[in-house]
């Protein structure tokens, strides 16, 4: 799209933020049937304001250390290590006298997505992760890790599929410290996801996604000193793949014949970063696309007419500060703190947590 051609809307950065910060103020702790998706929720608020730059106006600093806190209290350990848990009305307690049920087996395990979602949350908020048990988290990322080089999401089983590597990958960068996890194994796994049409699936055998394709392109450049972690063919196949994905509406799509969808912005077009190659994406068109995604009372929804979720308005600004439009096409009002695309948090954010977690020596 030619910046003739565009007319992209004003990002509606104060409304954005309010509806985050609504949906922070509207989660009842007695919401028992929802605990285990608050944190995320949590994630995509705070992230939201993050890449804002709204996060100390918009919220106070007594919230942040009430969050910092009920944070905390998901943090778990047992004989296969420490991590955090999904849910805060998880306990062991009623088992605990019980020598058949071992309470971290039945409800105080660690899981995988929860772990990399609460250091990157903490990071937002700046803590200071003197609570953190480094060792225990090795620990648990060995436990978690399966013969054919996938993880689970918790060690006891669970899911086993391309995120629950990437988190555990993230967990082994931000912890600069590898020794928990087979690395060879964990990659001949995510080669087995790639898809003939040089996408990546879930797991060996799925079909082609933009969130699995970003997982795989995230995880095989945390672990290389090089961009070149394909061979030229296979780069090639798979940046035809993500760049076909976006549509004449200017969004992108996560399968072949769907539809655009606001958050496969970021998957499809972190993905292309990572393979270098952002000059190859149109950024006013997919400005255009998300511009016209805005809820007119905030927030970003997933497609033109839908409504607004705290998913989709992050996954968007993070997919803007991969691709600003520039400010002769109408782009003034969308510039975007950076991202850490590899981490998927504000670059800011990521350093704090690389520099806070404590050390090997600790
Ligand atoms: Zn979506």
């Amino acid at each position: 799209m030619t910046e003739q051609q565009a007319n992209i809307p004003v990002l509606a950065r104060s409304g954005h933020s309010g509806h985050c910060t609504r949906c922070l103020t509207g989660l009842p702790f007695s919401l028992v049937t929802v605990d285990s998706s608050k944190l995320p929720l949590i994630f995509y608020c705070l992230g939201s304001l993050d890449l804002l730059g709204t996060l100390d106006t918009a919220t106070k600093e007594s919230e942040r250390e009430s969050w910092r806190n009920d944070i905390w209290g998901l943090h778990a350990g047992g004989a296969w290590g420490s991590g955090f848990k999904p849910s805060w009305y998880m306990t062991g307690s009623d088992t605990k006298n019980d020598p058949q049920r071992t309470y971290e087996t039945e409800f105080d395990t660690p899981h995988m997505i929860v772990t990399y979602t609460a250091l990157l949350t903490l990071a937002i908020l700046r803590d200071d992760f003197a609570r953190l048990d480094r060792r225990g988290l090795v620990t648990f990322l060995r436990s978690s890790q399966r013969e054919d080089g996938s993880f689970t999401s918790d060690p006891t089983g669970g899911d086993a599929d391309l995120r629950l590597t990437y988190c555990a990958f993230v967990i082994c960068a931000l912890l600069n410290d590898w020794s928990g996890v087979d690395v060879e194994k964990a990659l001949g796994f995510v080669r087995r996801c790639r898809t003939y049409e040089g996408g990546y699936g879930s797991a060996p055998g799925c079909e082609a996604q933009g969130g699995p394709t970003y997982l795989a392109m995230a995880i095989f450049r945390l672990t290389s000193d090089s961009p070149n972690f394909l061979n030229a063919v296979e780069r090639r196949q798979t940046l035809r793949w993500l760049l076909q994905n976006q549509d004449c509406s200017g969004g992108f799509r996560g399968r072949t014949n769907k539809d655009a969808d606001a958050c496969y912005c970021f998957w499809c077009g972190g993905a292309i970063q990572i393979l270098g190659a952002t000059e190859l994406v149109d950024n006013v068109a997919l400005a255009s696309f998300l511009g016209n995604c805005q809820f007119r009372f905030g927030g970003i929804a997933k497609a033109p007419g839908e409504h607004a979720d705290p998913y989709h308005t992050y996954l968007s600004l993070a997919a803007i500060s991969i691709f600003p439009p520039s400010e002769s096409a109408g782009g003034g009002s969308w510039a975007i703190e950076p991202l850490d695309t590899l981490i998927n948090a504000k670059s800011s954010t990521a350093q704090w947590a690389k520099d806070h977690i404590p050390s090997k020596s600790m």
